[in-house]
């Protein structure tokens, strides 16, 4: 029963990563100044994604 249910969970959070519903976590934060302003490097903790996002300029 356990393992059914984390199956279950597994497929879930696969279909949210497959539509772009990432579990995101900050792993490097870049201070730019200027008009470039922060960028966070990001990675997703469930598939691995990973990408850079815009913090506040
Ligand atoms: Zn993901």
């Amino acid at each position: 029963m356990k393992r059914a249910r984390e199956g279950l969970a597994r497929a879930l959070s696969r279909a949210l990563c497959a539509l772009g519903l990432h579990e995101l976590e900050v792993i490097e934060v870049r201070i730019g100044f200027g008009p470039s302003g922060t960028v966070e490097k990001v990675r997703c903790r469930r598939c691995g994604y990973r990408g850079a996002r815009r913090g506040r300029a």
